[in-house]
């Protein structure tokens, strides 16, 4: 029978989370739905030194703004509770040990200082140091000093850590979901700590393994940076007795600068001015700030959208999914291997797609709270109305109060170039008689006053433009904005006539 389907996302709390772990963690969800099983959040907090205060709120909030929904885990419980893994400490010194005992693994008592002496040593002669099975016989281990010498060791309060014996010369075969077939000689790599009795804590590669198996993890899908841990990850798989029920990897690829080489980072996203986390972040301890999708104005189904497409390819032209289409449309064949370059231009992009969809009571939902910064209190009606206008011309909400400012505010000044251009000749003279024809209106929605205005010029002999642009100039202020029966059918036939006469009445008309 097929395997479950279970994936997690198992970041570790130190720092804000990169938008490429967002992707990691949507492309498991992708995969989990798509396949009906279950997305597990597990907070791999072994490092006690990295830990940052914050951290794991700020990711817990990420995933619900990004609409990633968690089945088990962090926030959440499950069969398998705790998920955090330094509330599962007693759990890994037993596999650890259980390790040593089948001689997969072993204690080091090296200090901290001899290790850096023998680093020095082999610096000096041109080489790196890596403790491995050419130095771990002749170091201060378990498998060179006797039983007895251990147990006192441990017994007297020594410090100890548990490292992994990699075997010699040996070629292990892995496979995954993206990157094909890989092998990889064990004489390339070195003993890495599983445990530390110094914090009585497990390192990363020990407890993730545990940790999958015991959650009965059926697929891991993670960033390219853990490939290089593949093979001691399979190593552990072997050594506990538990291949044949490993779960699948899939490594995905990284995300790429937008100039193509290496890896984006904070720096990036700040000379080019994009932010590379999906939320605003305060460091607590230096206070230093990073800007967030969120906050810059994305909507998260755009910022998902284009997430999803930064490794994924859909294998059609289409580009613009929702959530259920993603689901629906997922596989980790069509992942790439190569990095995605990361393109600011289209994230905004994107932005603008979903914005432009937006009904105007959506719109007025997310366009309220920037009104009422600028003292505009309206109902939602209106604001969705003005947003609805001029939603076109923008790519994100927050730009609307610059486009639509004149529905609710009359000019405060007026542009010098249209002034100059309109305010002259016949022009004031018409726009006097244009007062009176639209006092003269009764119904001023925006078809009735269009067609009587309309009428009028067509009869005076008008131009059209010379007419419209001078009424622009006093209803707008500027030469910008929609149509002029959107605006005049938009603040009502009081509030036209005011503004044409404050025209008359602050502006002298050039000779
Ligand atoms: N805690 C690791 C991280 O921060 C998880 C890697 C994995 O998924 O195995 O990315």
């Amino acid at each position: 029978m097929e395997k479950a389907v279970r994936v997690r996302f198992a970041p570790s709390p130190t720092g804000p989370l990169h938008i490429g772990g967002v992707r990691t963690a949507l492309y498991n969800y992708l995969f989990a739905r798509r396949h009906g099983g279950k997305m597990i959040l597990r907070i791999e907090d072994t490092d006690s030194q990295r830990f940052v205060p914050g951290a794991e709120e700020y990711i817990l909030e990420s995933l619900r703004w990004c609409g990633i929904e968690i089945d088990e885990g962090v926030g959440v419980g499950g069969p398998h509770a705790p998920y955090r893994q330094s509330e599962r400490r007693e759990i890994y010194l037993r596999y650890a040990l259980q390790l040593v005992e089948a001689g997969w693994a072993y204690y080091a008592f090296d200090s901290a200082e001899a290790l850096d002496a023998l680093r020095k040593e082999a610096e000096a002669a041109g080489k790196a140091f890596a403790y491995n099975h050419e130095v771990r016989e002749r170091l201060e281990t378990s498998l060179r000093l006797s039983a007895e010498e251990v147990e006192k060791r441990i017994a007297r309060g020594d410090q100890w850590v548990i490292r992994f014996k990699m075997p010699e010369n040996e070629v292990v075969k892995m496979d995954d979901l993206i990157r094909g077939h890989v092998e990889v000689n064990t004489s390339t790599l070195d003993d890495k700590v599983l445990y530390k009795s110094a914090d009585r804590l497990p390192t990363y590669h020990l407890a993730n393994i545990v940790d999958d198996h015991l959650m009965e993890i059926s697929h891991v899908i993670r960033g390219e940076e853990w490939l290089p841990s593949l093979p001691l990850h399979y190593l552990l798989y072997r050594a506990f007795g538990w291949s044949d029920s490993q779960p699948a990897f899939a490594h995905l690829p990284l995300l790429l600068k937008p100039t193509g080489g290496g890896k984006l980072s904070k720096r990036d996203g700040d000379k080019m001015g994009f932010p590379v986390f999906p939320l605003f972040w305060r460091s607590p301890a230096t206070g230093d700030t990073a800007r967030g999708y969120r906050e810059d104005g994305y909507l998260p189904e755009a910022f998902i959208n284009m997430l999803a497409l930064l490794g994924w390819n859909p294998g059609t032209e289409q580009e613009l999914f929702t959530m259920r289409e993603l689901v629906e449309g997922f596989s980790l064949d069509r992942v790439s291997k190569s990095g995605a370059r990361f393109q600011p231009e289209k994230a905004k992009w994107f932005n603008a797609q979903y914005m432009h969809r937006l009904s105007d009571a959506e719109l007025a939902v997310l366009y309220q709270p920037i009104l009422r910064e600028h003292g505009i209190e309206v109902s939602d009606e209106l604001a969705g109305r003005a947003a609805g206008i001029m939603k076109e011309r923008a790519s994100f909400v927050t730009e609307l109060w610059d486009l639509t400012s004149f529905f609710f505010t009359a000019p405060a000044e007026y542009e010098e170039k249209q002034a100059r251009k309109y305010w002259k000749g016949d022009n004031p003279r018409i726009l006097r008689e244009l007062r009176e024809v639209l006092a003269a209106i009764d119904d001023f929605s925006l078809a009735n006053t269009e067609s009587v205005v309309h009428g009028w010029i067509e009869k005076q002999g008008y131009g059209v433009g010379q007419v419209m642009n001078t009424l622009r100039l006093a209803l707008v202020g500027a030469g910008k904005g929609p149509g002029m029966y959107d605006v005049t059918s938009f603040i009502g036939k009081e509030e036209t006539l005011r503004r044409i006469d404050r025209l008359f009445e602050t502006l002298r008309p050039a000779e």
